[in-house]
């Protein structure tokens, strides 16, 4: 199903998984896929490797997703591809039952000044892929706290009015804990004309060294409630991940009651604390 026409129904609910490297077995994912699906995700995502990097596992893992009966949305950059590799791989993700495609430029590797292919900016691979897909539901990114090379947030903003000129059908965000954060960037977008439906990333804090670098590695702000518990459990994992799941279900809640028009859950290919995450928040109740 494509997910912009789910989106006109509902607020949907989903999770996010990476496919393991191409040595690695399938196996423990494929378990964690059916624990998550328990929870009846209206779509599982499925990233694409930095720099274009393990893109056969990502059409097998769509194709494991699809196969389930569950519906797919594969990540996919602008890092080292052509445009006649954007044909080839689209078409390969079609043919595995893709309908939705979160289009993105992708970080720019070290030691590259640019995406080294034929696109430089997302819309510009958006158009590309409407053009010669245009059955597919495309989605964009963004940041509710600015991309980290955009020069200031309006000139972020610019740039996503573009992609939903290109053909967006909606936006998923760069992970963000400060939820007026979010808040005013909805505002902000909205009186820019930018009106596709927004589908919040929550990334779970689940340990004290990876919500650091994930969320400092963005640009993104560490709000004083999270900094309270990185600074009191910090030294002690086991203690910081009880905390943690307590603060991530309580986001969870408050993004709820920010009236968003989706929740997408980073999954880290992970279950079991997703479910205690899940279970602790009232979405499910
Ligand atoms: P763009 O929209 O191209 O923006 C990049 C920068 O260029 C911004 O600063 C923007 O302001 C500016 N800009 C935009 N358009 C133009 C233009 N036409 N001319 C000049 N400047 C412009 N990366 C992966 O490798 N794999 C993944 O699976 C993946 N999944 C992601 C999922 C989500 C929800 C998010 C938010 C990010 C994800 N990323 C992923 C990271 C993403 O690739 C990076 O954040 C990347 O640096 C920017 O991608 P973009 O599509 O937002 O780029």
């Amino acid at each position: 199903m494509k997910i912009s026409k789910l989106l006109k129904e509902r607020v949907s609910f989903s999770f996010e998984v990476f496919p393991p490297k191409m040595e690695q077995s399938l196996e423990p994912l494929k378990e964690t896929l059916e624990q998550l699906y328990k929870f009846k995700p209206d779509f599982i995502s499925c990233t694409y490797g930095a720099g274009g990097t393990n893109k056969g596992r990502s059409t097998e893992l769509c194709e494991i997703i699809e196969k389930s009966g569950h519906d797919v949305m594969t990540h996919f950059t602008c890092i080292g591809n052509t445009k006649q590799d954007v044909l080839d791989y689209i078409h390969e993700y079609v043919s595995v039952g893709v309908e939705n495609v979160l289009a993105l430029r992708g970080d720019i590797p070290h030691g590259l000044d640019g995406t080294n292919g034929d696109f430089s900016n997302a819309n510009q691979l958006i158009s590309f892929i409407k053009e010669n897909f245009p059955d597919l539901c495309l989605a964009a990114a963004c940041y509710p706290e600015k991309h980290m090379e955009a020069v200031s947030i309006e000139e972020d903003i610019n740039y996503l009015k573009l992609k939903q000129d290109c053909g967006a059908e909606f936006l998923m965000t760069q992970l963000c804990h400060d939820v007026e954060a979010y808040e005013r960037f909805v505002d902000k977008i909205r009186k820019k004309q930018i009106e596709l439906p927004v589908i919040v990333g929550i990334m779970p804090a689940l340990s004290k060294d990876s919500i650091i670098r994930m969320t400092v590695s963005n640009g993104c702000s560490i709000p004083r409630e999270l900094a309270e518990i990185i600074g009191k459990y910090g030294d002690n994992p086991e203690d910081f991940k009880k905390a943690g799941k307590e603060y991530t279900a309580k986001q969870i809640s408050k993004y709820m009651d920010a009236g968003i028009n989706g929740l997408h859950i980073y999954s880290l290919n992970k279950y079991k604390d997703i479910v205690d995450i899940l279970n602790a928040s009232d979405i499910h109740k």
